[in-house]
């Protein structure tokens, strides 16, 4: 008894240990809801061991201690799934049906079961959980790095779960299972279960965490398109995949000092901002459309020929207008292109250098001018 009262108690103090850990995650790391759950769900992971470790101590009212704890477990087990369904945007009803059957089903168990009999309670309860593993399991919809290592743990725990029903469904009939065998299954198995769905969830939570700020340092605040650094990330993942030949597109605004020194910086932006939507407009889905600087936009286009891409470009440049771009008609912007091929192997660098020449002779020629490698200078 002495082993259980202890394995109880350890088991409480690590969920508590895992709640305050979520707590302080949800607070320091943006308030997402789904891990405030996540922090709920090991309190309450806590409340239930509390009752099973009560049901130890006081071993009278035994039952109603057991129906408590089983109570407790399900509704931890409900709000770390709801969590996961917040997570994975989903809506939660069959989760809500699941919890309403179950309870009934306890309710039942509990009256028509005869005083010593618990194994229905136990029955009910991991039934349940596995199911909500299972839940959990489907909300995790990306196969790669983090959720296939969630999914893997998870499995575990469900197939943990089960082992736990079939026993306690073995102890109802009698058969094979008694108390110091199922104990050693649950003794065993529940605080490595409950340590293990702690680690997973504070793995998701650092992972989540590390994929928002990567997605934040690849991306321009002003238009929300890549920045240099997400250019370079995407260009080596073309350049790691067998792709065609790539052309690549060099844009910058034509005298655009002059336009944020006439109407002022925040009418300058809302340029920039038009201009990237312009750019967005022109160009497929497949293309990659990045702001590198000021008022310089890079366009990846990675199975077009230099020839396509410039009548592409041309089209691009010539619908420049201030209808196109929604802004005051007076005002004149124009925008300068440089157009280069890939040529196998070259790095992003060295192919950016050439597109910047290419785009220097545009400006040099009088501005408002595609340039392409190869093309005379003459308009
Ligand atoms: P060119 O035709 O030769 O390209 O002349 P330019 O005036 O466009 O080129 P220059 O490089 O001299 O000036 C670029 C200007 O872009 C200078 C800077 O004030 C402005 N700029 C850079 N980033 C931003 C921004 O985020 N918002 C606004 N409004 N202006 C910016
Ligand atoms: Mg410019
Ligand atoms: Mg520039």
């Amino acid at each position: 008894m002495l082993s259980v009262a202890l394995t109880c108690a350890s088991t409480i103090v690590v969920s508590l240990l895992f709640g305050a850990a979520m707590m302080i995650a949800w607070r320091e790391f943006g308030l997402r809801r789904y891990v405030v759950w996540w922090g709920a769900s090991f309190v309450l992971a806590a409340c239930a061991h509390s009752g099973r470790l009560m049901g130890v101590i006081m071993t009278d009212p035994y039952r109603l201690w057991m129906l408590l704890q089983c109570l407790l477990l399900i509704f931890s087990f409900t709000i770390l799934t709801l969590g996961f369904y917040r997570r994975a945007g989903l809506r939660a009803r069959s989760l809500f049906v699941l919890v309403a059957l179950s309870i009934i089903a306890l309710g039942v168990a509990w009256m028509v079961s005869d005083s010593d009999e618990r194994s229905p309670l136990r029955f009910i309860t991991a039934t349940t959980m596995a199911i909500q593993i299972a839940m959990i399991l489907l909300s995790l919809r990306t196969t790669q790095g983090t959720a296939l290592i969630a999914r893997s743990i998870l499995i575990l725990y469900g197939l943990y779960l089960t082992v736990v029903a079939i026993a306690a469904c073995l102890y109802w009939s009698g058969q094979a299972v008694n108390d110091p065998v199922f104990y050693l299954i649950v003794m065993m198995g529940s605080p490595t279960a409950l340590v293990g769905a702690g680690i997973l969830t504070l793995i998701i939570i650092a992972s989540d965490l590390s994929s928002e700020l990567r997605e934040l340092a690849h991306t321009d605040p002003l238009t929300g398109m890549l920045n240099r650094r997400g250019l370079m990330a995407w260009a080596n993942r073309l350049t790691c995949s067998d792709m065609t030949t790539m052309t690549l597109v060099l844009a910058d605004l034509d005298r655009f000092k002059q336009i944020n020194d006439t109407l002022g910086h925040g009418a300058g932006d809302q340029i920039l901002i038009a201009f990237a939507d312009h750019l967005r407009r022109g160009f497929g889905p497949g293309d990659v459309i990045a702001r590198i600087g000021g008022e310089e936009f890079v366009i990846l286009l990675p199975s077009t020929p230099i020839e396509s891409a410039r009548r592409q470009v041309e089209e691009v440049r010539r619908s420049i207008t201030p209808a196109m771009l929604s802004i005051s008609a007076g005002v004149n912007v124009t925008a300068s292109f440089g157009i280069v091929q890939e040529i196998r192997g070259e790095i992003l660098d060295d192919i950016l250098k050439r597109a910047d020449i290419e785009l220097y002779r545009a400006k040099a020629a009088g501005r408002d001018i595609v340039m392409m490698q190869g093309m005379a200078a003459n308009r």
